[in-house]
């Protein structure tokens, strides 16, 4: 079956879905709200961890039976939240060794979990290692005592080292750092401690984020409110020039936007975001992609378990994409890949010539210095990574 043969979504017709590529599996739950936060998560106690996962496996096997075999071979797992690791590690193997039955995933494939220090130990990584996990993502977010307390997260410096020291003891040689620049009071002497601990570790993989905020969380409603000042535009991107020059010196290639990796450790899960590909999202608002279709889940938790304990899809947005707003995401996310988007594989699968579609951007954006051109690939400039919000407007229909 070809994507284009895709009429409706599943939630609505029960249509067969085109291959899908990566699974996204949200998991709701935190040891307790950070304030920077608007992620759906609940803290564990309203409802044990293990009847989520038997929805979550429910949810699933609804999707399962409309894919053929070949179909169900994906390239990556991602377990993500919330805080994946609030679970008991019991939990976590069951669902994903269901998960794994249910969509194997390649020999080459990757399957990540995200975690938080102190929800983890030596052992409950050993656990995961041995269960399949290859690659895991830490929310380190600053090597800064107080900047982390005023974040509200309820770790320290010394647990986040402890956890790189545990994973690397339990095998893993795939490890991700999530951090945060543009914090309220950040200096950039801070900055610069947290960029130099974190690299200090034997971490493989960096995702380097901006603060943003929406006014669904406290710091959200102290900016509105005025009584939180952040960094200023500029402050925020020098902090941003900071990661980009320092890690580069240290190996680490910046291969999109917010994203840096050791040689070959670049990650295969957003990369199929990335490359406007199919993926399915399973748990409590995830989003799901494939063909030109877009749904998103409930974000309710009571919502989420009653559909799916009735055997319904728990879809509670769905949008069917035309044809030029899918040709301009393929085109704005493909250029967040900083080594550049092929215009060749654009023609091929849309079977439209890039350069003369969108002959007045390319122009207007190469003249202000925010993209440039080699041979087939289109990418942004280091003015442009500064600027990627209003180089990818200009690309919306
Ligand atoms: S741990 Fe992550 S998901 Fe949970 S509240 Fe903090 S930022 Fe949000």
């Amino acid at each position: 079956m070809s994507l284009s043969e895709v009429k409706e979504p599943l939630g609505m017709t029960g249509a067969v879905l085109p291959q899908i590529e990566a699974l996204y599996v949200h998991i709701p739950f935190c040891l307790r709200k950070c304030n920077y936060c608007d992620f759906v998560s609940y803290p564990l106690e309203i409802l044990s961890g293990q009847e989520y996962c038997q929805a979550l496996v429910q949810e699933i096997k609804l999707y399962h039976k409309h894919l053929s075999p070949r179909q169900k071979k994906i390239k990556s797992i991602y377990f993500g939240g919330g805080t994946p690791t609030c679970l008991p590690v019991f939990a976590l193997i069951f669902l994903l060794s269901e998960v794994q039955n249910l969509f194997p995933v390649a020999a080459n494939g990757e399957i990540t979990v995200e975690c938080n220090p102190l929800t983890v130990n030596q052992e409950y990584l050993t656990t995961l290692k041995e269960a399949g996990v290859n690659r895991l993502s830490i929310g380190a977010q600053s090597f800064d005592e107080k900047l982390l307390k005023e974040m509200g997260r309820s770790h320290g410096v010394r647990d986040i080292i402890k956890t790189v020291e545990d994973a690397r003891a339990a095998g893993f040689t795939n490890i991700s750092l999530d951090l945060i620049y543009g914090l309220p009071g950040q200096t950039k002497e801070q900055w610069d401690d947290t960029l130099k601990k974190a690299t200090a570790l034997p971490v493989t993989h960096l995702s380097v984020y901006g603060l943003h905020l929406s006014s669904l969380s406290p710091w959200g409603k102290g900016f509105e409110d005025g009584s939180l000042t952040l960094p200023s535009e500029d402050d925020s991107a020098d902090l941003q020039e900071m990661a980009m020059d320092y890690l580069e010196t240290k190996g680490f290639d910046h291969y999109e936007i917010s994203n840096y990796a050791l040689p070959k450790f670049f990650s295969v899960h957003n990369r199929v975001y990335w490359n406007n590909g199919n993926y399915l999202g399973v748990g409590l608002a995830a989003a799901s992609h494939w063909a030109d279709i877009r749904q998103t889940n409930t974000s309710s938790l009571a919502g989420y378990m009653s559909k799916v304990q009735a055997g319904k899809f728990p879809v509670k947005d769905w949008e069917r994409l035309d044809r030029e707003t899918i040709m301009a995401e393929t085109v704005f996310l493909g250029l967040r890949l900083l080594y550049g988007f092929d215009t060749l594989s654009f023609k091929k699968h849309f079977g439209v010539d890039f350069m003369e579609k969108y002959q007045p951007q390319v122009i207007k954006l190469s003249r202000l210095g925010l993209i440039k051109q080699s041979e087939s690939r289109v990418s942004l400039t280091k003015q442009g990574i500064f600027l990627a919000n209003e180089v990818f407007m200009e690309f919306l229909p």
